[in-house]
């Protein structure tokens, strides 16, 4: 290849995002706890929407979302011209770091926070500015002391991704105080619904122009195949996201499920009931079993081992259980597995791949 093609500043410092496995040669039972899906599946009307959607492949979908706008509005009590949706709250993410970030520019994460925050502060230009945690706690005064001139964005995810842990709202809010009004905080909200009474910073969001949020169907909807997410912020911040958004970057497909999902709260009430308590029991047994690990508010847990070593030993204790969890060492965390939380079955699994590797150790 040519030395004179190369790409612009920033693009060769990304590294490839690395997706939970998915696949043990051999196996057929696999289960894949290592990507925080939803051991539930998805709710049935969402599947038979897209589908209905499916006959009209020839029509281009709707560009403005409405739809979808209104349906995640009337559900959340939100204001529909201040939605975007996305192909999942990655493409949001990117929206926000194409339209404010930019060569000279620099974009705030967390250590340990999410891989995405960073890798679209890069494919935008801007350079990335990590911000230490303390005790795997997103650290709001070392976020402050980091902003320069130059700081356009700062992410946080809350609950964070893999940590599992939550800022507490006073914290979130003297954040938001703290930065200068030229520089917008994003809430990634992905695990929001996991968390009782949540709802992801909306009086924030209300109280400071400069504060927006991400959410998913990914994660408790459990359309992680499907790609669907969407923010909420400022009407000025919500436009411009829009002039570099893709007119048509949602298909019909996606739209309906996304609509029909949203107004299931129930299934939502029954996924967080039901993760709350497996969350619970699987703690329950780490703790038992002499494994470290911080509480969680999300649909998973940051199981942390005594070194690299016997974290690496453990998950392919796990594999030769049938068991796909998520090492975090790209996070900065080389002792830990990241575990998502399964159902009641899916748990004993784990339980029994656990207290055999103690015991085999
Ligand atoms: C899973 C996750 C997302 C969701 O990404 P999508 O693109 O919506 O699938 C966003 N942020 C964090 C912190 C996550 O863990």
């Amino acid at each position: 290849m040519s030395e004179l093609i190369s790409p612009k500043p920033g693009v060769d410092r990304i590294e490839l995002y690395v997706g939970g496995e998915s696949k043990i040669d051999g196996r057929d039972d696999v289960l894949k706890l290592s990507s925080n899906e939803n051991p539930l599946g998805f709710p049935d009307a969402a599947g038979a929407a897209l589908a209905d959607a499916a006959t009209q492949l020839h029509r281009y979908p709707s560009s403005d979302h409405a739809g979808l706008r209104h349906a995640i509005a009337e559900t959340h009590g939100l204001d529909p011209d201040r939605i975007i949706c996305g192909a999942g709250s990655d493409e949001i993410i990117a929206f926000l770091c194409n339209a404010y970030g930019g060569e000279g520019t620099e974009v705030i994460h967390s250590a340990h926070g999410f891989a995405m925050h960073r890798i679209s502060a890069l494919a935008a230009g801007s350079d990335p500015v990590e911000v230490a945690e303390r005790e795997r706690v997103v650290d709001v005064d070392g976020i402050l002391n980091a902003v320069t001139e130059k700081t356009r964005l700062v992410f946080i995810a809350n609950p964070a991704n893999p940590t599992g842990t939550m800022l507490g709202g006073n914290e979130v809010a003297r954040l938001a105080a703290g930065l200068p009004q030229d520089v917008i905080l994003v809430l990634d909200g992905a695990y929001v619904e996991y968390v009782e009474g949540h709802d992801g910073g909306v009086a924030l969001i209300e109280a400071h122009p400069n504060v927006v949020m991400t959410r998913t169907f990914s994660k408790i909807y459990g359309l992680g195949g499907l790609r669907i997410g969407w923010g909420y912020g400022a009407k000025e911040i919500i436009d411009n996201l829009n002039r570099v958004r893709g007119p048509f970057n949602l298909s019909e497909l996606q739209l309906a499920a996304a609509e029909t999902a949203v107004r299931d709260t129930g299934w939502v009430a029954r996924c967080r009931a039901e993760n709350t308590r497996e969350r619970a029991r699987l703690a329950e047994a780490l703790a038992r079993l002499g494994v470290a690990c911080d509480r969680s508010e999300a649909n998973f847990l940051l199981a942390r081992f005594a070194s690299e070593e016997e974290a690496h030993a453990c998950e392919a204790h796990f594999q030769s259980f049938g068991i796909l969890v998520r090492k975090v060492g790209s996070y900065g965390l080389p002792n830990g597995l990241r575990i998502t939380v399964g159902t009641a079955a899916d748990n004993d699994r784990v339980i029994a791949a656990l207290t055999d590797f103690r015991e085999t150790q």
